[in-house]
């Protein structure tokens, strides 16, 4: 909060009270800031054909592209609610770039402090989280198919009710971590050690089956408390047919 009013403090057009009041310049659209920015830098330019997009990427990039004398700029959602000083700031930064001019410091710098706020650099890290790529490589492997697995046991155990995430095996043969379930991603992974015909199948079911007992029960929050592996999670895993034998298979893996 304190970054903000230091932000706002930055030169901003001088105006008299009574023109600030009836003003609309607090309150311009991302287009407005842009085409404002824009006369500045050329003045003896028209303002092209302007338009600004908020877009879900995974990061904080910004993008400018004059097409056809339109200009189009895409810009992460993690900026829709910057206040129009950080807009007017990336404004100078993207066209300045855009038409090779020297982009003042205090723009830079303005962005910077924006990005490098406590609460922003948390939502960019929840964004990249969710919305980074993640590498699927999908259920068939080669020895076994997790698609099957899958519909096997959900037929079995969940009278066929599961809805079927993502499915796929690790990049890695890991062993610390058999398998997990990924709910940004709705994707089950498995450890590519057990796609092989040396593992038993009743093992490989019994991971697929632990992770899609994370599908039926959601992680609880108790107070400060996270509680993955639940009572009742607990109690629908021993319903699991040969679990002593599927776990004392993968305890020697
Ligand atoms: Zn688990």
């Amino acid at each position: 909060m304190q970054q903000v009013t230091a932000v706002n403090r930055v030169r901003y057009p001088k105006m008299s009270m009574s023109e600030g009041l009836q003003s609309s310049l607090f309150f311009e659209s991302p287009e407005e800031i842009f085409a404002r920015v824009f006369r500045e830098l050329k003045p003896r330019t028209p303002v092209p054909d302007l338009r600004v997009d908020f877009c879900q990427f995974a990061n904080a990039d910004s993008f400018i592209r004059l097409n056809d004398g339109r200009l189009h700029v895409r810009m992460s959602d993690l900026l829709s609610g910057a206040p129009a000083p950080v807009l007017e700031a990336l404004a100078h930064i993207l066209l300045g770039k855009l038409y090779r001019r020297p982009i003042a410091r205090q723009y830079n710098h303005r962005y910077r402090l924006y990005l490098n706020r406590k609460d922003v650099r948390r939502q960019a890290q929840i964004v990249r989280q969710a919305r980074g790529r993640k590498f699927i490589s999908g259920p068939q492997g080669e020895h076994y198919n997790l698609d099957q697995i899958f519909e096997r046991l959900n037929a079995a155990h969940f009278d066929g009710l599961l809805g079927r995430p993502e499915l796929g095996w690790s990049r890695r043969r890991a062993r610390h971590m058999l398998g997990h379930f990924d709910p940004a991603h709705n994707a089950i992974i498995l450890s590519r050690i057990l796609d092989q015909k040396t593992v038993p199948e009743i093992a490989v079911e019994y991971v697929m089956f632990h992770e899609m007992l994370h599908l039926r029960h959601p992680v609880e929050h108790n107070g400060a408390r996270r509680c993955v592996h639940t009572k009742e999670f607990r109690a629908d895993e021993k319903q699991f047919p040969r679990l002593k034998e599927a776990k004392e298979y993968l305890k020697r893996l």
